[in-house]
């Protein structure tokens, strides 16, 4: 094979595995390198999607077995890039492959071990929720569907190893480093969620009942930590009344993070509505700064979820939170800017949405390849208008929420348009 017909993505969520696919359906090879066990990224842990409420899992997990079964893509998951070098059409990267301490070639996914591992350790796929064995996949439809020994929590009793019928077991692993050579390198690093517990007046990590938005989505999902029932931490009682925060972590200068994360009032309005969909007599409440809903069938959705289902929407930052002593319910106190009005108003459960920032790692991948940052810490776009993929070093383009918060439908988009401007270089020609 002609490595510098090669490309390179780096992160394998939806935006990845779309540039991914593209670039290996043109007939290029791809090395595509997941950090974490499994493709998928934060898609995989919705449980719906905005605006059509599709199933987030029915939707991506054809786009998994596509990218596991492509001819093309020589998936590398559990895996970082280590050094890259070079230039533009011959790059030379050296990737770390982490030992997993399971032999991906001999692994069939079964779960015996799983089964048999006595260690239980939050699940960091259930945000924390739910509970996973030191030897795990993180979910289901976790591709490849290959085991992993967690080596910080396994108490290397062997339990495993001994049930594994087809010994692919193996503690004596040592990480491997592989060289690759390729003509363009894809960024698709996505986000990661703002530390709420940075705003104490909110009372997250303190009430049990304030939770934030992505636990939201696993409480709510019926392969989540409860089955898909919602019930509320500190006492497992249904909710009859549900306060959704918007904007902490985003758009507040004080915390250094003042640009929209462009995502989280629609993806509240989603959460309300499906609030609403477990449970028709509940009461459901937004608090929002300005409602954004700027993207195709969005609006129509903030309407269908105001005048159909009811949601209550408030305009105003909310001030604090307060917990009654023995009910465990919440007090929300918001300046209701609309009617100039300071509101009370109790909840059984408050789910805030957390801003969006650039992936844990992401200044020294950026100084490795060589490629700037802009203020917020997001891999910098060439030009707004006529280089929103392009980076400023030739060869190494961006897409999905590498380079700021967006949406599934934009990540793909800039995933395809990634993967276009990449064969043009693959290709021998400038772009
Ligand atoms: C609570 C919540 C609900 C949402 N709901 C919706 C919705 O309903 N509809 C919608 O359109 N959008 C929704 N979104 C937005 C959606 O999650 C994003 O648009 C989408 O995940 C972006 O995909 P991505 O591939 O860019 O990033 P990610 O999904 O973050 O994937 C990036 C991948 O890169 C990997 N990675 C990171 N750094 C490295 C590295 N250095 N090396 C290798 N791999 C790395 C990560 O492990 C991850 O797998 C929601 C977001 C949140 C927070």
């Amino acid at each position: 094979m002609n490595e510098s017909k090669a490309a390179l993505v780096i992160g394998g969520g939806v935006a990845g595995m779309q540039a991914a696919l593209d670039v290996a359906n043109q007939g290029f090879q791809v090395y595509l390198v997941e950090r974490s066990p499994s493709l998928g990224g934060r898609m995989a842990m919705l449980d719906k999607t905005f605006p059509t409420l599709d199933c987030s899992a029915c939707i991506l997990t054809p786009k998994l077995s596509e990218v596991a079964h492509h001819k093309n893509i020589k998936m590398m998951t559990y895996s970082e890039v280590g050094s890259v070098s070079g230039k533009s059409g011959d790059f030379h990267v050296r990737i770390r492959r982490k030992a997993r301490y399971v032999r991906e070639d001999l692994c069939a996914g079964c779960g015996d071990c799983a089964d048999e591992c006595p260690v239980e350790v939050p699940n960091e796929f259930d945000q924390g929720l739910g509970f996973r064995k030191a030897i795990y996949v993180g979910f289901p439809q976790s591709t490849p569907n290959v085991y992993t020994v967690d080596r910080d929590t396994c108490i290397d009793c062997g339990r495993c190893v001994k049930v594994c019928e087809r010994k692919a077991i193996d503690f004596d692993m040592q990480d491997e480093m592989v060289d690759v050579n390729v003509g363009a390198i894809i960024v698709a690093t996505g986000f990661e969620l703002f530390d709420i517990s940075q705003y104490p007046r909110l009372g997250y990590g303190t009430y049990r009942n304030v939770i934030h938005a992505m636990e939201f989505e696993r409480l709510i999902n019926a392969a989540g930590p409860t089955g898909g029932h919602l019930v509320r931490l500190s006492d497992g009682k249904r909710p009859k009344s549900i306060g959704f925060i918007q904007c902490v972590g985003a758009r507040d200068v004080q915390k250094g993070v003042p640009f929209c994360s462009r995502v989280c009032c629609m993806y509240s309005i989603k959460n309300a509505v499906m609030a609403l969909e477990h449970d028709a007599n509940a009461e459901v409440w937004v608090y929002y700064a300005d409602i954004r809903a700027f993207g195709k069938g969005f609006e129509e959705f903030y309407e269908m979820a105001k005048n159909r289902f009811g949601v209550r929407f408030v305009r105003g930052r909310v001030a604090e939170i307060m917990e009654g002593r023995t009910t465990g319910n919440l007090v929300v106190k918001v300046e209701d800017t609309l009617s100039s009005k300071v509101r009370l108003v109790e909840h059984d459960l408050v789910v805030i949405s957390p801003g969006i920032l650039p992936p844990e790692g992401m200044d020294t991948l950026a100084t490795k390849m060589g490629v700037n940052q802009s203020e917020d810490g997001y891999i910098a776009i060439e030009h707004t208008f006529f280089g929103p993929i392009l980076t400023k070093t030739p060869g190494i383009f961006v897409c999905g929420c590498a380079d700021g918060p967006k949406d599934i439908p934009d990540s793909v988009s800039a995933g395809s348009a990634a993967a276009m401007k990449a064969t043009i270089v693959l290709s021998g020609g400038s772009a």
